[in-house]
């Protein structure tokens, strides 16, 4: 299928089910009235003479018009261009220029922030650019307007002429480890990662997915778009962009029975000083994914937020992005400590990073993952897709990890965030993991500096939960004595109120790495 006869499948059973919620709005739509404005749009963008192959950019935080943008886009065979709102004019004119964008669907301001202006700044620099549509103004009203008076035969005829393999989106990778890279995604790339993440949360159309991640990152709009709409079920939009408190409140006004999120915003929401308050009685699945996940939180997730079958995915931008998942009859001390079993119609290996052999279960290695899911390749840049891809289509993902004897699979951390010292490789996860048993401490990342004697040095960053007493380092070496290896055991403690972070939810332990070497002089 394609992305648009998908949504027309949808639209035909469940017209009149509730599809989108956008709670900022107070606005709701069906399947039927859903479908209308994707029409209008994607009729009104054919008449502005995009055409399939043309690139449209979006770059707004999460809002239905989001959601048009996406559908309508992928109706026409236009690939749409994720734009990270947190991006500014250099960013925005790097993006602009490096897809070739040639419409921008663009929120005119968000917060403090006055998108068309920067716009303004750098549509002179952007020749590639020919129409800017501020969501909301007099431009898009007339292009919606336009597409809902036309005549709908040229729609049914540009979409009959789409194939599944086309590339129909350029997603951006969170850019945790370096400047983001831009990956092509066709429609049978991510429609069906969007199928199999629902079938695997058991959804149908008595679902309600609460999204508070961001749509710009394959988390909100495969896991969350996608599944949904493959399934008939609704989208529940809490706020333009998260916001714990309007998490717990839209799960409740609108009973969702599935809630998203990366690690931080689950712990953001457990630690609302009035969570007890909220009845979340109607979540029984959700989605935890985009880094580690830790065991304790995982098990607060299913205690006090109830839900019971809540699954953690693992994936990344380039493979659509899920590639392994826990399955809601797996055992609980599974679901909460491992990252599942591969997706359907996927292969996944663990190798030496050295040799490329696949190594023995149990023994760590580089994850590599290969089938229908496996990007086109990064958006014109060749060199960059092979280093990544290699001749026999295996996506080499920098992610280590273990595999068990019966499938199941441990990520133990990124490649780049390995620590060695004293020639001990270690992994930053499993300190993590034992930091959060610490009563005081509601977050904790740990990262490698250099040391002269050692090559590096653990260094903790710690976040403590409200009211506690400040943590020195010598008092959290106590803690961590005897029950860690004694060269696991941090040496430096950095006591901070937030951590670096992508727009994504995900820690930037780049950005910690440059500060703790100014901080250690
Ligand atoms: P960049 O590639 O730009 O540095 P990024 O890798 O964070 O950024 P994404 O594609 O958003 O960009 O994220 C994919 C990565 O997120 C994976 O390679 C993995 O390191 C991490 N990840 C995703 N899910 C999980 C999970 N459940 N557990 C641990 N790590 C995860
Ligand atoms: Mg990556």
């Amino acid at each position: 299928d394609t992305i648009g006869d998908n949504f027309d499948r949808t639209v035909a059973a469940y017209e009149d089910r509730l599809a989108l919620v956008d709670r900022a709005g107070g606005r709701r739509w069906t399947y039927r009235e859903l479908a209308a404005e994707v029409d209008a749009l994607a009729l009104g963008l054919l008449d502005l003479g995009i055409a399939k192959g043309d690139r449209v950019g979006i770059w707004a935080p999460n809002c239905a018009e989001w959601v048009f943008t996406q559908y309508a886009t992928a109706k026409i065979g236009a690939i749409l261009v994720n734009i990270n709102p947190a991006y500014r004019v250099h960013e925005l004119e790097y993006v602009l220029g490096q897809a070739g964008i040639r419409t921008l669907v663009a929120t005119p301001s968000f917060k403090t922030s006055d998108y068309a202006a920067m716009i303004a700044e750098v549509r002179p620099n952007c020749p590639a650019l020919r129409d800017v549509l501020l969501i909301g103004s007099s431009e898009w009203t007339s292009v919606v307007d336009t597409g809902r008076n036309a005549d709908r035969a040229p729609l049914a005829d540009t979409q009959s002429r789409l194939s599944a393999d086309d590339p129909i989106n350029i997603q951006y990778t969170s850019g945790t480890t370096g400047f983001p890279k831009g990956a092509t995604l066709s429609h049978h790339n991510i429609l069906n990662n969007g199928y199999f993440v629902g079938e695997l949360c058991g959804y149908t159309e008595a679902d309600k997915i609460c999204i508070p991640v961001p749509f710009y990152h394959c988390f909100g709009m495969v896991m969350g778009n996608l599944a949904a709409t493959s399934h008939g079920a609704c989208m529940v939009i809490p706020a333009p962009s998260f916001e714990p408190k309007a998490t717990l409140q839209a799960v409740q006004a609108e009973r969702c029975t599935s809630l998203y999120g990366v690690p931080t915003m689950f712990i953001a929401e457990l630690a609302e000083p009035d969570f007890d308050s909220y009845d979340l009685a109607s979540l029984r699945t959700g989605i935890m994914a985009g880094s580690p996940c830790p065991v304790e939180v995982m098990k607060q997730v299913v205690e006090r937020m109830g839900m019971t079958e809540v699954t953690i995915c693992y994936g990344m931008t380039e493979t659509s992005p899920v590639s392994t998942q826990t399955r809601a009859d797996d055992s609980l001390d599974r679901r909460v400590s491992t990252v599942g079993r591969v997706h359907p119609h996927v292969e996944i290996k663990i190798v030496d990073p050295v040799t490329g052999l696949t190594v023995p279960r149990g023994t760590p290695g580089e994850l590599c993952t290969r089938g229908y899911s496996v990007m086109l390749g990064y958006w014109e840049q060749p060199d960059k897709t092979a280093e990544a891809i290699d001749r026999a289509r295996w996506m080499h993902t920098g992610d280590l990890a273990v595999m068990d004897d019966d499938g199941y699979v441990n990520i133990t951390g990124r490649i780049k965030d390995m620590v060695i010292r004293g020639g001990e490789n270690i992994y930053p996860r499993e300190i993590e993991e034992f930091l959060y048993t610490h009563p005081d401490i509601l977050d904790a990342q740990v990262i490698g500096v250099p040391d002269e004697k050692y090559g590096e040095e653990l260094m903790a960053w710690v976040r403590l939960r409200q009211g506690a007493e400040p943590l020195t380092a010598e008092r959290l070496r106590e803690f961590c004595t005897g029950k860690l290896a004694h060269y696991k055991i941090p040496r430096y403690v950095h006591i901070v109120d937030e951590f670096p972070m992508t727009v994504t939810g995900k820690v930037r332990k780049v950005e910690m790495r440059e500060r703790a070497v100014e901080i250690l002089g």
